[in-house]
Formats: C-alpha cells, structure tokens, sequence
C-alpha cells in the first residue's frame, strides 16, 4: 500500500478534499474526547479506590488477562472467536490509522514497508477477512441460535441484542471498506500496469479485487475514493457511538484489567483511607446511592461486555433466586448513562435499592466468587454486592430471619445463640474423650504450638461436631502439639463481615486476635474454609493459618499419615470444592491428593468442578437465610453428583455439609448417596498401628495433642 495518492488531492467533492477530511478528523475526535469526558464524570464523583499500588503485578495481568485473553477460551466457541476479533484488531490497528491518515497529507503510509510491508499486508487482509466473517458469525449466532447466556428475563431489564448487532454491523462495514479499499487500489494499479504486490489469496479484499477487476479505471477510483470515505466515517461513528452501549468496554476493559482486584478472599475497607479505627467518623456505610460505589466499581460497569458468563456460572441465577451478577453491571450502567447524559444535566442521587436493585437480589448472593472467576474482564461483584448490604445494614434494613442469628453474634459470639462455656461441649463426648482429651487455652493455660480454630458450626451443631473430634484425632495422629481456646474463641465473624455488618465483624475479630495472641500459638489450624478465609485474609497481626486438607496432604507426603484400603470398594466418590478453600484460596489439589492416597478409592470429577465448582449455597450467612428460589443449590449440587456416577460426596467444609446432606434428602437420594467430610473420611481411613502381640486397636493418649 505504499505510495497511494491521498484522497486529499481532490478538488471535484463539495469541498477540496483537504478540508473535507480534517473536519472528519477534527469532528471525529473532539465528539470523541466530549462523550468520552462526559462518561467520566460520575467517576469523578464516586467514592475513593487505592488500585494503585503494585504496578508491575497489574502490568502482568493486563498482558495475561487482556492482551493474552487468557480466560476467553473457557467458553470455547465464543472464546476463540473473540481472540481472533481481538487478534484482528490489533493487527489491524496500525494499517487503519495508515489508511485514515490518507485523508490528511499526500501522506506515504506510515511504518512498514518492503518485505516486511508486504508480509503485513498479506497477515492483515487475512485479519480483515477473519474479523469480518467473525461478525456474520457472531449475528447470526445472537440473532438466530440465541444461547441462553444472552437472554435477558424481564426481570432483569430490557434485551440490548438491537444494540450489540448493530455494532456487529459497524465493525462488518469498516473491514468492508478497508477490503474495498485495499481491492480497488491493487486493481487500480493493475490496470495501469504498475508494479503491484498481490493481495492475500482467498483473503476479502483479494474476492473484492477478482470481482472489480475488468472495471474501468473510473470505477476503481469511484470504489477505491468511496471505500476510503466510507471507512472514514464509519470509524469515528464507531469511535463516538461504542460508550452508549455495550462497546464501551472496547475502551475502557484494558483500565479494569489494570485496576482489577489483587487480593482473593479479601473484602474491600468501608471506606479506602479511612483506617477501622476511624469509622465511628464515617457518616454513612455501603452504598446506598450510584455515587457511594467506588470509581473502579462504576469503571467497571462501563467495561463489561454483557456475555453473560458470570451469570450462566452464578449459583443463585442456576437455582432460580433474583440475581445474575451480570445485570448488576448492566442495570448500573443503563442507570449512569440515564442519570449522567451525554447531552444535558446530571441527575443523580436516587436509592439504588428499590430502584434498580431489589433487597432479595443482593440478599442473595452466597459471596461464592463463580462470577467472578468466569469474567474475562476480572469485573468485581463481591465487594460491590458487600457494599450494598452495608447500605442496606446501616438503614436498619436487615431481613427478618437474620435479624436473631446476627444478635446472638453480638452479645454469645455465635449465630446459634449458645452459651459461650458450652463452645467446646463437642470435645466432651464419652466416647472421644477416652481416645482424646484436648487441651484448652484459657489464659492460664499455654504451651501449644498449633491452636486448632473450630468455628461456630463445628462447635455447636450436633453433625458438624463430628468434623471437629476427626479434626482433633487427625492432628493428634499427625503429632501436633495443639489445643483449642474453648469459650475465648468467638465466631470467626467471616459471614458476618460479607453480610454487611462491618462493626460486628471488627468486635469480633477484636476479641479472637486478643485470644489468639494470648494463646501463645504459632499456627493455627482449621477445617472450616470460612474460618481459614477470614484469618488468612480478614485478620492482621496473627499466627499463619493453614487448612486441615493442606497438613494432612503433607503428613501423606512425608509418610506420617498412612491410609487403609476403603471397605467398599462399589463406592464412587466425587469431591465438591467448598468456594472458600478452593475458588478464594486456590487450595483445589491437596483435597484431591488425600483421596487418591486412600486405596482402592474411586474418584471421579463432577462437571462442575475446581474452579467452576457449584456453590452449596451455604456462604454469606445463607444457613439463616431463605431467598426466593426454584430449586436449592445443594440439590442441583446432588444431582451434579449422581449425573456424574458418584454415590459418595466428600467435602471439606461444615457449611457444605449442613447444605448437602439436607440436599440428598430434599432430592430423593436418601440411602443412594451420601456426603461425609474430608476429616470424617480421613480420620476413619487413617491405618493406626496395633499394639504389639495384640489384635485389639490401640487407644490414643489420653490427651490429644501432647
Ligand atoms: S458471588 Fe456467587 S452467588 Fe454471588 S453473584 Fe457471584 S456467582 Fe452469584
Ligand atoms: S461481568 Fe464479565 S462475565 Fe459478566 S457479563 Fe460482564 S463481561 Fe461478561
């Protein structure tokens, strides 16, 4: 393409076309500029966000994340078709503006030329080509296959398919053009028997060249001046149309991704400079209106793509509750680009719940992290749906089932309203205290080195405490030297935290770092993934935290835990990932590494698995909390498992446990499928050495732990 005459040299349009295309450049760029700049201006209103802080981890996952698109392919037919969208665009980007800068000068194409000119001419036409019939593909896909991910429930809003398809449209015309252009040019050239270097074969604009090639020269140069104004046009209306809807995100997804979260398993601070000390200062918590979200969470709104995955992986959206992350974004979005209009005055300030937002809709959400596992853009919900109940907390606007367990935290510590001197009652079973005595640290007691953090479920629900006597014998049988802090354990405050109640949360976070730091400890172990999340991430200044799955799969790797076959060698277990051990914390193969030490264990995958596990629906204080829904999680869990064959499901999380085993009876399964614990199994698979000259099994010390 080197050498072309610029456009500009005519003088048979209206105006000379010198001016004609600066005002098209000019126009093009200062709409731009102002729509853009008027975009931005509830961000500037918003709440502060500190995302500036480690600038070379950010840069790695925009080059990961954005540039690599590294989780399109998880959605393989719409993820590949996205790359080479993506892909085309890129390589395009240096011959549009080549292209486009024709207009301005008797302007020699910028950059390459020769060998390498060509080769870049030869992989463009081919990107030219490959995004053109992308957006054919990608049509006729919305408009005629309709997957289900795209619909939009009338609860939900309006579709915005009209809008996606016509930018669809758009970017079809503009490589169109680019063909026509490139097509006419070459045949132009031909024509007049100039040297010409030929088009890619098979590519559109060498289709284009073979149909125009017996025009007339005065053809050609009508297609060849008609393409290029043609492309001129279409690209700033691209350009200037793409932030009032969906495309938006073309402009601003490489900022999210910058900004996105770093931290897994963390909750966002009330307020971003405001240290919890302070808070009593703070006037109002959450979000209550638009402007209370922070301006990375409202940048986010502008950059998701609305593909729906987040939804089509949402627990709550799956079981038929009133939530789909994904129109959070876009109903936030509708309501900016409404209340903060390109053209005209801002009107802002209106309650978000009950406008836009309903409360079943934030109440329902189990904190689970699918979504935000799934968006190839790293767009936030967690924080924002926390924000939210903070607003709704801070008006008194706490549902009525929550209204007890949430005051029994306040003044027993635990959401079941127990007494706090029954908190280690689980440990006192006849049974188990003649195999195991655990130790107690209550101040005057000291000396251990692992404190075992039981949590409010583990201690107080009858089932679960069978989880903490297998936990006790585990560490015991590993030779940890450990102990529990009984009655000065308070719950852990992790569901608390992301319901909203931030205060509570602090009180009792406040009360167990005294207990912890008392204590002695220098680590600390826990089988619940709530509690492990809360004191790796929610904690400061504390022993480091590990998760029972983590010591057991390394006592199995040194040798010290050996395992004895399974008796039933018919059973198939599945292992349910709980979203707090794996999807937050990224611990998905030391479970599975425990299992597989067991002989003559069957292990098989459910469909959703790892880090697209299903949620039990058990997080966010939903044990307490009974939302609108078709179908419960945990049952479509069970169904999960027994689709894939198994008719054992091992988890390692209380919460799960309580969610599935209500599940396998709600579903039928009773006496088909059964759910144990990571700890309960490992602890009965456990190969403990007889006493020497004796065939009766050996009894533990009588105190557990040293
Ligand atoms: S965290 Fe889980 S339940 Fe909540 S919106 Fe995301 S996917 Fe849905
Ligand atoms: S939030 Fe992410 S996954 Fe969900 S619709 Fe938007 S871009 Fe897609």
């Amino acid at each position: 393409m080197v050498g072309v005459i610029s456009p500009t040299v005519l003088h048979d349009w209206l105006v000379p076309g010198r001016n004609l295309f600066l005002a098209i450049h000019v126009l093009g760029i200062a709409a731009f500029a102002y729509i853009v700049a008027r975009r931005l201006t509830p961000l500037a209103r918003a709440q502060r966000d500190f995302r500036f802080d480690r600038p070379l981890t950010r840069l790695k996952r925009v080059f990961k994340y954005w540039l690599g698109q590294w989780k399109h392919p998880r959605y393989k037919f719409a993820g590949i078709m996205h790359i080479l969208i993506f892909a085309g665009f890129i390589l395009l980007a240096q011959r549009a503006f080549a292209v486009l800068l024709l207009g301005t000068e008797h302007f020699p194409l910028t950059g390459l030329s020769g060998e390498v000119g060509h080769l870049y001419d030869i992989v463009t036409d081919y990107a030219a080509t490959i995004v053109f019939l992308c957006m054919i593909v990608a049509a006729v896909r919305r408009l005629v296959f309709k997957p289900a991910r795209y619909a939009v429930p009338a609860k939900f809003g309006k579709s915005h398919t009209a809008d996606a398809v016509f930018l669809l449209g758009l970017i079809a015309i503009l490589m169109a053009a680019d063909s026509l252009f490139a097509a006419s040019k070459t045949a132009g050239s031909v024509l007049r028997d100039q040297p010409v270097e030929s088009l890619a074969y098979f590519s559109l604009p060498w289709i284009l060249q073979s149909l125009i090639a017996s025009s007339s020269l005065a053809t050609l140069w009508a297609l060849n001046l008609t393409a290029f104004l043609v492309h001129e046009i279409t690209f700033y209306f691209l350009l200037c149309y793409r932030p009032f809807g969906i495309q938006f995100h073309v402009e601003t997804s490489l900022f999210s991704v910058y900004f996105a979260k770093l931290d897994k398993g963390t909750v966002k601070p009330v307020r971003w400079g405001v240290a919890d000390e302070n808070l009593d200062q703070v006037r109002s918590f959450g979000v209550k209106v638009f402007e209370d979200f922070t301006w990375k969470h409202m940048l986010d709104f502008y950059s998701c793509a609305d593909c729906g995955r987040c939804a089509d992986n949402c627990p709550a959206n799956a079981a038929g509750r009133p939530l789909a992350p994904r129109f959070l974004s876009i109903k936030a979005r509708d309501y900016a680009f409404e209340h903060y209009p390109v053209f005209g005055k801002a009107d802002n300030g209106k309650p978000l719940i009950g406008n836009i937002y309903s409360e079943d809709e934030i109440w329902s959400c189990t904190t689970c992290g699918a979504c935000e596992e799934e968006c190839p853009l790293l767009i936030e919900y967690i924080d924002k749906i926390v924000d939210l109940r903070r607003g709704m907390i801070d008006d008194g606007n706490v549902p009525q089932s929550l209204q007890k367990p949430l005051k029994a935290l306040e003044s027993r510590g635990n959401p079941y309203g127990k007494m706090e001197k029954k908190k280690a009652d689980w440990a006192k079973a006849k049974d188990f205290q003649q195999t195991c005595s655990i130790k107690v640290l209550d101040g005057k007691n000291r000396g251990a080195e692992t404190l075992y953090f039981v949590d409010s479920i583990t201690s107080y629900d009858d089932r679960m405490q069978s989880i903490g006597r297998a936990t006790a014998r585990i560490l015991d049988h590993a030779g940890e030297n450990f102990a529990i802090l009984g009655a000065a354990e308070k719950d852990s405050g992790h569901e608390v935290r992301r319901f909203g109640e931030e205060m509570l949360f602090q009180s009792l976070r406040e009360q167990n770092t005294e207990a912890i730091k008392e204590s002695g400890v220098q680590r600390i172990v826990t089988a619940d993934p709530h509690a492990y999340n809360a004191l790796k991430h929610d904690y400061k200044d504390i022993p480091p935290v590990e998760h029972i799955s983590q010591l057991i799969a390394r006592e199995v790797k040194a040798g010290k835990i050996e395992f004895k076959p399974v008796e039933n060698k018919g059973n198939v277990y599945a292992y349910h990932d709980p979203c707090y051990l794996g999807r937050h914390n990224e611990v998905y193969d030391d479970p599975r590494a425990v299992l597989d030490a067991i002989p003559g264990l069957n292990r098989i995958e459910m469909r959703r698995s790892r880090d697209r596990s299903f949620c039990c629906g058990g997080g966010g204080l939903m044990l307490f909390y009974e939302p609108k829904e078709e179908e419960r999680m945990g049952v479509l869990r069970v169904k999960m498992a027994a689709e894939a064959g198994a008719n054992v499901i091992v988890t390692a999380c209380p919460f799960c446990m309580v969610n599935i085993e209500d599940a396998i009876k709600v579903a039928g399964l009773e006496g088909k499928m059964s759910a144990i614990d990571l700890t309960e199994l490992v602890d009965q698979q456990i190969a403990r050495k007889a006493p020497e000259n004796s065939e009766a099994p050996k009894l533990e010390p009588a105190t557990c732990g040293g």
